[in-house]
């Protein structure tokens, strides 16, 4: 039982956060009276969907609560039916009244989290081939828990929403202006990350009015978002998930020539260059060993190096211009598995920017202690925790009946 307390509990409202990619779903289940006091009594992932699915949960120490795994490839409705079932037989007094949904784009229109209606998915549905890698999939399972378990609220929260107060000319391309008012324009993504780090920034260190933050979330993918008094200017990526920092497999920016040239000279098809830049490129295309940076820093081979270097030259580049567009920086904060876990790749891009007034403290930069530049640094450094699921639970519960 999630409740293993001896008392008589009591009834809670819980939350069902679900951030589902092409073949895991991620989730969690959240508990609480208010919005700042969720916390997450379970989380787990159903990985390998399409070839042999795999269901795990854990609590929130980590401890296991329960495991399944299928041989034979299982249905979206299935897995989830699965989730579903468990939480109910295992949700002791709590009840679950709401599912919260990460969806990567709300493109123009949804820049506040929005109730799931007939019509709200019709507008989502239609943005897809802007997040080709990403919408449909987090799109399935609203489908399939509308079919589970109806009258269920589902709401949905965008990644990029946090964005929507970028200055219009930030969000232009060089484009004729008719492929502009159609859509062609920057929206970014992270934007999750960025609203929950923008919210415990302050609690870390108070902020003068008008703070001028960087927030680099080095993940697998990754960007870096420019804030003025906790509110997004600027970031690296732009009308797809491809722009920007180099990332695990991501080529990041690129010049759109080298796009002609591969179809062009090279014979290549559409869907082999998508593949190429969303697959096969970033460190582990640099490297040709991998995507992981935990393995690229072990290894002593050259190309192993030369990802990183690249991986660590272009975050400094894109600091440097996300600098210019907030009109200079006060903060910068890491967050995400690489921002949070990899000291070597914290200092050396710190190390590469010192110019803009960073100096870090080395020996807190591998303690791990939140705060890694030293107290004569211009720039203060942190390493925040990013929790996405976390964001996603609070809009979910602030839109609950
Ligand atoms: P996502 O949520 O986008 O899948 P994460 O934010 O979990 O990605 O980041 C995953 C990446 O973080 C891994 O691919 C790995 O490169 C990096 N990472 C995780 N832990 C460590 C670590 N201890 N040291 C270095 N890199 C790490």
């Amino acid at each position: 039982m999630l409740d293993r307390s001896a008392q008589p509990a009591m009834q809670r409202d819980c939350l069902l956060v679900i951030n589902a990619g092409s073949s895991s779903i991620k989730f969690s289940l959240l508990c609480g009276d208010t919005a700042e006091s969720l916390e997450t009594i379970a989380c787990g992932a159903i990985e390998a969907i399409g070839s042999a699915p795999h269901f795990l949960v854990g609590d929130q120490a980590g401890a296991r609560l329960a495991e399944r795994r299928w041989d034979e490839q299982a249905s979206h409705d299935a897995l989830l039916g699965h989730l579903i079932d468990w939480i109910e037989a295992h949700a002791g007094p709590n009840r679950l009244i709401a599912a919260g949904h990460r969806v990567a784009h709300g493109g123009l229109d949804c820049v506040d989290p929005q109730r799931i209606t007939p019509e709200v998915m019709a507008q989502l549905r239609a943005l897809e081939p802007l997040a080709p890698m990403h919408q449909a999939h987090n799109l399935a399972p609203i489908d399939a828990l509308a079919r589970l378990h109806p009258g269920l609220l589902q709401v949905a929260c965008f990644d990029t929403a946090f964005h929507a107060t970028n200055p219009a000319i930030t969000r232009m391309y060089g484009l004729p202006q008719a492929l502009t008012d159609a859509g062609v324009r920057r929206f970014g993504f992270h934007g999750l990350s960025y609203e929950y780090i923008a919210g415990e920034l302050p609690k870390h260190a108070a902020q003068p009015p008008q703070a001028r933050t960087i927030v680099a979330h080095l993940g697998s993918g990754a960007s870096m978002c420019a804030m003025v008094d906790g509110k997004s200017v600027a970031s690296t990526m732009g009308f797809s998930a491809l722009d920007g920092l180099l990332m695990g497999t991501r080529c990041g920016a690129l010049d759109p020539g080298v796009v002609l040239y591969l179809l062009q000279e090279k014979g290549m098809s559409v869907g082999q260059v998508e593949n190429m830049l969303y697959h096969d490129s970033g460190l582990l295309g640099v490297s040709g060993i991998s995507n992981d940076v935990r393995t690229l820093l072990a290894s002593d081979s050259a190309a192993a190096r030369t990802a990183l270097d690249l991986f660590v030259y272009r975050a400094a580049r894109e600091l440097g211009s996300l600098a210019a567009a907030a009109g200079g920086i006060d903060t910068l904060v890491f967050t995400a598995g690489i921002g949070e876990n990899a000291a070597p790749i914290r200092a050396r891009i710190c190390e590469q920017s010192a110019w803009l007034g960073i100096d870090l403290d080395r020996d807190a930069n591998l303690a791990g202690q939140p705060c890694i530049s030293t107290p004569a640094s211009r720039v203060a450094v942190w390493v925040i925790p990013t929790d996405e699921a976390l964001m996603v639970a609070r809009h979910t519960f602030a839109l609950r009946p």
